[in-house]
């Protein structure tokens, strides 16, 4: 079976450029460009760009595999760099790939009244925020009341997303075998009325997070790069999802690698 392909690039003169050998290099190969179903998608650019292809792709993680390309510094999904391209491409060839996959994040937004609920996924995270001063919220977990949170508002994130909001917010790293979502606070609010935990939570599969508000506020709701805008919300629920990404893989390059080389130093 001839392996079909996507990419996409971040859309400066050097992912456009790199896109384009690939493809003649790919078409050499006797690979078969389809951007609507693909096998392997291929994203030139940086961790960013890789988040959108996730989401063009969503639809089909059970029969896509992602890579990506760096065209600026090393990245966590984005691990293979410009200087590496030849290899990357001969090895693309040489299909069928090992794949690893990542845990994800499922988010159910539930209305007030009898509207439809809404579920979304995130590779990263999720962030609640509101331009109508704190966000005010109930946390629920496992169905048991765990704390009212008050402050400017929380992220979830994946494993494979805590090198990136998270971590800024004061988050740990978490390894992405691990299936596990992670609750940071964002500036929170603590006096005698509202108290928090004040420390990131790690929560396991099927250990459910609901956060309620309690005033009738608008949020801002982010999942990965995209915001949307709700009012009248009854529930947000966080948990691990079914679904996971599959990530084609074609040399070592342990987590902690990556870790290291991305924040403590890439000199060898
Ligand atoms: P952006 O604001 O243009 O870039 C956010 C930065 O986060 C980029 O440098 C990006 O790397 C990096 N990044 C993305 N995923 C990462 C990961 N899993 N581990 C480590 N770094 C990662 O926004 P964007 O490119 O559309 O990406 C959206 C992401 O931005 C969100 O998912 C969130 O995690 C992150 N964000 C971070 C902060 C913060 O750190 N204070 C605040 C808001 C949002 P590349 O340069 O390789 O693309």
């Amino acid at each position: 079976m001839r392996v079909k392909y996507a990419l996409t690039s971040k859309g400066d003169s050097v992912s456009d450029e790199i896109l384009a050998k690939m493809k003649n290099y790919l078409t050499e190969f006797n690979l078969v460009l389809d951007d609507e179903e693909p096998d392997l998608v291929i994203s030139i650019g940086g961790d960013g760009t890789l988040l959108e292809a996730f989401h063009t792709y969503i639809h089909r993680l059970d029969k896509t595999a992602f890579i990506g390309v760096h065209t600026g510094h090393l990245g966590f999904y984005a691990d293979w760099m410009p200087k590496e391209l030849e290899k990357l491409i001969i090895e693309v060839a040489r299909t069928p790939f090992q794949v690893v996959e990542y845990p994800l994040l499922e988010i159910t937004i539930r209305p007030k009244g009898d509207g439809e609920e809404d579920r979304f996924l995130a590779l990263n995270e999720c962030s609640v925020k509101t331009a109508e001063g704190s966000v005010v919220l109930d946390v629920e977990i496992k169905g048991e009341h765990f704390e009212t949170f008050r402050g400017d508002g929380l992220c979830i994130s994946t494993p494979s997303g805590s090198t990136a909001y998270n971590k800024a917010l004061g988050g740990a790293i978490i390894h992405p075998s691990l299936e596990a979502i992670q609750i940071t606070e964002m500036a929170s609010i603590n006096n005698r009325v509202f108290r928090t935990v004040g420390s990131p939570l790690i929560l396991p599969k099927h250990h459910t997070c609901l956060l309620k508000p309690l005033h009738d506020r608008s949020f801002m709701i982010t999942l990965d790069h995209i915001t949307r805008q709700y009012s009248d919300v009854k529930s947000i629920q966080c948990r691990v999802a079914r679904e996971k990404v599959r990530f084609a893989r074609f040399r070592p390059f342990p987590f902690w690698k990556r870790v290291h080389d991305s924040f403590i130093t890439d000199e060898q």
